[in-house]
């Protein structure tokens, strides 16, 4: 439309020469006019029925047409109001040519479309003015429309481009405020899907172990396409992977002969125009953004170059996603330091203070009780010096496992108290629940039939454990409940071990 509009500005401006049609039936009316035009520069077509006109207008629209009103067949005012009602020949200025004495109807002529009028006889002067003025309308009539249209074009261009930002800023912003990639994928997918109208968009990852290719999010706004996301795609022989492999950014215009039947099922559903953008991480290629587009919309650079930058936000989240994950997992394994014991697993002296005080302060609030048990290995001394000390350590660990396994309730906790003494807290159980659990602690214990050849007992490993139990109060401290829990285990190493004492 606008090269249209550009090619008649430039006839306009530098070709003189405008293209008039005259119609009249009167033959001498019609030698003259064309010979004066001709003469003035004009090239002239003519005619002599309105019949006639329309068919020649129809194959070649000229820029300006004079019409003779009264003529047999069709009249020049029914001529004129057929080229008003089509959009092709509406625009074209017609001046009405008529003889006072034919009764001219100034009004009509004006009210059925006419731009202008002359009548016979015709002055030469006259008719040259109206034609160069008509034509001069006419001219600064497609100027104004192609200012119109440029500057309509400029505004859909900004429109467009504040667009872009806004989404670019969305993801951009989804990104900085979130640590978690999969918000950051989605985001991502759904507005660049969004804004290039896409009809699919997906991050798609490379496995290198598999050798394959997973997409991890996908955008199809497009029920007609089956999801991919469940799919890997093989590395070897696949059109579209090797597209992938190239890690370039690059547009796969159309579907090429396939040998397998995946790779055919997914030309078929995606036959379209496909956008793969290589996405790097540290250096290293870890997949794609691609994105599928109909044939009908073809990629523009300033499309790309947005799906460029989108990819260069999301490479920055995966690094700093990366970064976090391994932040993560040293401070996990920072706590785990500070909180477990580094030979048996189970929570150390640290841990189990902060638990017990916590328990304390919650049960004496709910008025609850708290129970403890507190175990301790028989003759172990003697284990470590008979079967050593490493021996010793590995009989540490059985034990704690043993208890370890023997508490159902998440809140119960297993600590190492220290040396070969273990400690158990039991929240909201009471005394007789702690009796029981302490029991089959020293059943399981006892059941491990860890081989103890020089203790004076059983002849395998056994615990002594001592039980405490109460409902926190406000004068006391949780060292109150330790101390009974310890009075008791000094009971059941007295009377023989390998039993339970309460206190
Ligand atoms: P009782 O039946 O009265 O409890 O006698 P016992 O020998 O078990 O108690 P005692 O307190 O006399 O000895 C505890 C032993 O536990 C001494 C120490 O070498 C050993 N022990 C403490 N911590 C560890 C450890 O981490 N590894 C090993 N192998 N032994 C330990
Ligand atoms: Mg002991
Ligand atoms: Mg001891």
């Amino acid at each position: 439309m606008l090269a249209e509009l550009a090619r008649m500005y430039v006839s306009y401006n530098f070709t003189p020469r405008a293209d008039l049609l005259v119609i009249d039936d009167t033959l001498a009316n019609l030698r003259l006019l064309v010979n004066l035009l001709r003469e003035n520069g004009y090239k002239v077509r003519a005619v002599s029925n309105g019949y006639e006109a329309l068919e020649t207008i129809q194959k070649s629209p000229p820029d300006l047409i004079l019409l003779d009103i009264l003529m047999p067949d069709l009249s020049g005012y029914q001529v004129c109001q057929i080229l008003k009602e089509d959009i092709i020949t509406r625009d074209i200025p017609i001046i009405f040519l008529s003889a006072l004495s034919d009764g001219l109807d100034k009004v009509k002529a004006f009210s059925v479309g006419g731009s202008d009028y002359i009548t016979k006889p015709f002055q030469v002067e006259e008719v040259l003015a109206r034609v160069k003025n008509q034509l001069t309308i006419q001219w600064h009539k497609k100027q104004l429309e192609l200012e119109i249209l440029e500057r309509e074009q400029a505004q859909e261009a900004l429109r467009l481009q504040y667009q872009r930002e806004q989404a670019l800023n969305r993801v951009i912003r989804a990104i900085r405020n979130s640590l978690e990639i999969s918000t950051v994928f989605s985001t991502a997918v759904t507005e660049i899907g969004q804004l290039l109208q896409a009809d699919w968009v997906a991050i798609v990852q490379y496995l290198s172990q598999s050798n394959s290719w997973q997409p991890v999010v996908e955008y199809s706004p497009n029920s007609d396409l089956a999801k991919l996301i469940n799919n890997k795609l093989s590395n070897s022989s696949c059109l579209l992977t090797e597209r992938l492999q190239l890690l370039q950014t690059f547009c796969v215009k159309d579907p090429e002969t396939v040998i397998d039947p995946f790779n055919q099922d997914l030309i078929e559903q995606y036959s379209r125009i496909w956008l793969p953008i290589p996405v790097y991480s540290d250096g290293d290629a870890w997949g794609s953004l691609s994105i599928v587009r109909h044939y009908s919309i073809p990629w523009s650079e300033t499309d790309v170059e947005l799906a460029v930058v989108v990819t260069d936000q999301l490479a920055i989240a995966i690094e700093q996603s990366q970064l976090y994950q391994q932040l993560h997992q040293v401070n996990q394994e920072l706590e785990n330091l500070a909180n477990l014991d580094g030979l048996t697993q189970v929570a150390n002296r640290r841990r189990f203070d902060q638990v017990l005080e916590q328990e304390w302060l919650r049960l004496r609030r709910e008025k609850l009780p708290l129970s403890l048990i507190l175990a301790d290995i028989d003759y172990f001394k003697l284990y470590n010096d008979t079967y050593g000390h490493l021996a010793g350590d590995d009989c540490l660990k059985q034990v704690a496992r043993a208890l370890h396994q023997t508490l159902k309730r998440p809140a119960d906790l297993v600590a190492r108290y220290g040396g070969e003494e273990f400690a158990v807290i039991l929240p909201n159980t009471s005394l007789t629940g702690a009796i029981q659990v302490a029991e089959t602690i020293r059943d399981s214990v006892y059941n491990l039939q860890l081989c103890h050849e020089t203790s004076p007992g059983q002849g395998v490993i056994t615990l002594s454990l001592g039980v405490s139990s109460l409902i926190p109060l406000e004068a006391e401290a949780p060292q109150i409940l330790i101390k009974k829990a310890d009075q008791a285990l000094y009971q059941a190493k007295n009377k023989g071990k390998n039993i339970v004492c309460y206190f």
